[in-house]
């Protein structure tokens, strides 16, 4: 038995499914999860040693790739000045004050210590703020596990969601409305029925929990238009996209598309903690006194703000910053995603692409989906076959077809070039 065979049976008989997150544990694609040793610039190894190319970097948060030196300078400088006091730090505000500069629709942050806590603190900020309890979300978007946003479509736009997983009481699902990404004509039904009920809208600006889907220029506007028409707030969910599209975010890439165009609310994670457990939401000053201490809307977190957290966190926006750095990311994932395509047609595969920044997705399919029931067409047996083909040959993809792509400023020419050799013997 292999030592990665070994490790997963020993984790199943203490750990649920042998993993502390569902999609570790290969389900989708089958086989073995491998189990990480060391990560290593663009390269995590295994438990048996063997290196792979890593194209997860931990779902995104690791766009310097991993142990960066300037990173793990701050890291252990602040672990030797304590762990966490509970108590206000100087290197919270820096955070705070970096977000603030980098996006221009926030004028004040909160930070928290995870996405699912991020978002659904965005979601009662919202409902305290228009003093209502309904909002939106699309199907194939992740917001993270909270009860009121893991919710699938209802039958029709006037009947609201039911709960996706067991555990969460159908009341609380019964105030989210869930519609297909990227459909305008059912967005405005939506807001002529329940506009005046709608607390906000939330959205995964360029979805990555459907591959990678981006939202249609128009679809952005009029969803624009119709939360400030009813007094909804739009809320990005910028958990995933935050400095990974970009240095202004997917927000800054919409707005210009969209001169002036900013969401209400903004959630990040993943890149702001550089790896470490931290998330965030921001608005304005307006939205946020509705937080206590200032106002009656309540969060709170006894690891919130975290001294390391916050270290890491900030030594990764300062490199992110450096002159070039996303022309670089961004032309690097290119040339992975072109090379891939390329690959795919010699060898007369469907195959489409599409990246932004350092963030990418690749679909089975000739041409790019548009919303979720499009990407979840796509076939399941070839992409899991191109998963472990790609995976014997040390290339670390996410294990799941509807999974976005990260790549980070430690993948080298030779690291996509070695891809896209193990690309040719896999689709071959
Ligand atoms: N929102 C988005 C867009 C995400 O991609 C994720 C996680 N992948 C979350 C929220 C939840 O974040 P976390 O896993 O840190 O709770």
């Amino acid at each position: 038995m292999s030592q990665n065979q070994a490790l997963f049976e020993r984790a199943q008989r203490s750990i649920p499914g042998g993993v502390n997150s569902p999609v570790r544990a290969f389900r989708a694609v089958g086989g073995t999860p491998r189990f990480i040793k060391r990560g290593e610039g663009a390269y995590i190894i295994d438990a048996e040693g063997k290196r792979y190319i890593d194209y997860i970097g931990s779902w995104g948060p690791m766009i310097l790739g991993h142990g960066h030196p300037a990173v793990l300078e701050a890291v252990q400088k602040a672990a030797l000045d304590g762990f966490s006091f509970g108590a206000p730090t100087e290197r919270e505000i820096e955070l705070a004050e970096e977000i603030i500069k980098l996006v221009p629709s926030i004028e004040q942050v909160r930070l928290v210590s995870s996405g699912t806590e991020a978002t659904m603190s965005a979601i009662r900020l919202a409902r305290g703020a228009t003093g209502r309890s309904k909002f939106i979300k699309f199907e194939g978007c992740y917001h993270g596990h909270t009860d009121a946003l893991l919710v699938k479509a209802g039958s029709g736009l006037a009947t609201f969601g039911h709960p996706t997983s067991a555990g969460v009481p159908a009341e609380v699902a019964q105030h989210t409305l869930v519609l297909e990404y990227n459909n305008v004509a059912q967005l405005e039904e939506a807001f002529a029925l329940h506009g005046k009920e709608l607390a906000c809208v939330i959205i995964e600006p360029i979805a990555g929990n459907m591959n990678f889907v981006r939202a249609a220029v128009p679809f952005v506007k009029r969803l624009r238009e119709l939360c400030s028409e009813h007094g909804a707030l739009l809320v990005f969910d910028e958990v995933m996209t935050g400095f990974r599209v970009g240095l202004a975010s997917a927000q800054g890439h919409y707005a210009k598309l969209l001169p002036g165009f900013k969401p209400d609310v903004s959630v990040f994670g993943k890149v702001i903690g550089g790896g470490m457990p931290l998330a965030a939401f921001g608005a304005s000053r307006e939205i946020m006194k509705q937080l206590a201490p200032l106002g009656p809307v309540y969060q709170a977190g006894t690891l919130s703000g975290n001294p390391v957290a916050t270290a890491c966190g900030l030594a990764t926006l300062r490199e992110i910053q450096k002159p070039g750095f996303y022309e670089a990311l961004g032309a690097r994932t290119r040339q992975l995603v072109d090379g891939l395509a390329a690959v795919a047609m010699d060898n007369g595969v469907p195959f489409s692409v599409d990246c932004e920044g350092g963030m990418f997705g690749f679909f089975l399919m000739p041409e790019l989906p548009q919303n979720y029931q499009t990407v979840m067409k796509t076939d399941g047996a070839r992409f899991n076959a191109f998963f472990h083909g790609m995976l014997d040959g040390g290339v670390y993809l996410a294990p799941a077809l509807y999974e976005a792509g990260f790549v980070s400023a430690a993948h080298s020419e030779a690291d996509i070039q070695a891809t896209l050799q193990a690309a040719r013997t896999a689709l071959r």
